[in-house]
């Protein structure tokens, strides 16, 4: 097997492989290395972050610089509270309709792949959901309809989609057009792509796809939404609750809060949404290119709806999937296998896996194509 030199030496001493994981996914290097360096010592206070109160004022002040620079990231409106939450992003799927159902309990759910179902299946137990199907094929490729072929009840309390299906590789266009207020799962793709925050009455995301490490989930939530909860929900879970107490009904998951807050200022570094927007879309139609012009590699998505950070594909023969994940690997080019559910490859690209990741896969998979092919 021939070897590359794709691994990344990070100021000359270790050694870190580019990884592709679906979630918990690739961080900056920068973030852990100074992670690292505050760990045993945070700025001088003699004790570690996670050894810290979460209602200490030295604390506070981490959690809330967090949440001012993921508002200046997104541009987020003050009519709008961010939570910093747990229980992933499938607590949400329960949490969601507890707090918006309201009288009528209806909501219409677009269902689109894996996520969206899983959504849409919990969201079942607590009310009226109307299913709007909107996964179809297009000369053999996956594909979400037009929005005029959508139906839409007429009085749902909310329309929730999944932006991005992480484990299909499948995303919306652009933001629906709906009269209700629009929910959104964003677990795969928030702070990829600049997004109008005031379209949406409420958007989340598990935070360890392009957030930070696992144990956080965001939720921004337009402050009408607030009250709309029944009474005998867990205060947990109440939205209006846990924004009176600024996310600490009970003890936040305090170190995914500061991990994510070191990702937001490595973002601003990076020159915001829009600078990591460029390049995220060079790193998927770099690849995308690639498959497209291979006639051993396919994407099975049709091309309005690629996903930008989850790019699955298969080889000509499945039978070299095992050794292609095994050259892969020894090549320092991790986690590309696809989703258990699904199987096939691959590879995604969040804002932490850099060009240089996505450029040394390519070379590898030509590399692999040619000798296989
Ligand atoms: C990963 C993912 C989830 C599930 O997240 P958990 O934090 O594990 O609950 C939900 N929706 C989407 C779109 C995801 O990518």
């Amino acid at each position: 097997m021939p070897f590359f030199i794709v691994f990344h030496f990070y100021k000359g001493k270790i050694m870190r492989a580019y990884n592709f994981c679906a979630g918990p996914a690739a961080l900056p290097t920068a973030v852990l290395e100074k992670a690292q360096q505050e760990l045993l010592d945070w700025q001088g206070k003699g004790l570690s972050i996670m050894e810290m109160s979460h209602r200490s004022a030295d604390y506070v002040a981490v959690a809330e610089k967090a949440e001012a620079d993921l508002r200046k990231l997104m541009n987020i409106p003050e009519n709008y509270k961010v939570l910093f939450l747990q229980g992933g992003a499938s607590l949400q799927f329960s949490a969601i309709p507890l707090n918006l159902l309201g009288k009528n309990n209806k909501a219409d759910y677009i269902h689109t792949g894996i996520w969206s179902e899983k959504a849409l299946k919990e969201a079942k137990r607590y009310g009226d959901i109307n299913v709007v199907e909107a996964g179809i094929k297009v000369d053999g490729k996956f594909a979400i309809s037009e929005q005029s072929e959508w139906n839409f009840s007429d009085d749902a309390a909310y329309v929730h989609y999944a932006d991005n299906e992480t484990i299909g590789g499948l995303q919306f266009a652009g933001v629906p057009d709906v009269k209700a207020p629009l929910v959104c799962d964003f677990s795969s793709s928030i702070l990829s792509a600049p997004l109008d925050v005031s379209k949406f009455g409420l958007i989340y995301a598990g935070a360890q796809k392009n957030i930070g490490p696992a144990g956080l989930t965001i939720v921004i939530i337009r402050d009408d939404l607030l009250d709309q909860a029944k009474a005998e929900i867990p205060s947990i879970l109440k939205y209006a609750d846990q924004a009176k107490n600024g996310s600490m009904v009970n003890t936040p998951s305090t170190y995914a809060w500061y991990l994510s807050g070191l990702v937001f200022e490595w973002l601003l570094e990076q020159g915001g949404v829009d600078a990591i927007h460029k390049v995220n879309l060079e790193k998927a139609q770099l690849l995308y290119g690639y498959i497209d012009s291979s006639d051993f590699y396919n994407n099975p998505i049709a091309i309005p709806n690629r996903s930008i950070m989850n790019v699955p594909f298969t080889l000509a023969d499945e039978a070299l999937e095992k050794q292609f994940l095994k050259e892969a690997e020894a090549n320092h080019l991790l986690n590309l296998a696809g989703h258990r559910s699904v199987g096939g490859m691959r590879a995604s690209i969040y804002n932490a896996v850099p060009l240089e990741g996505v450029q040394a896969l390519i070379r590898f998979m030509d590399d692999f194509a040619k000798r296989n092919g």
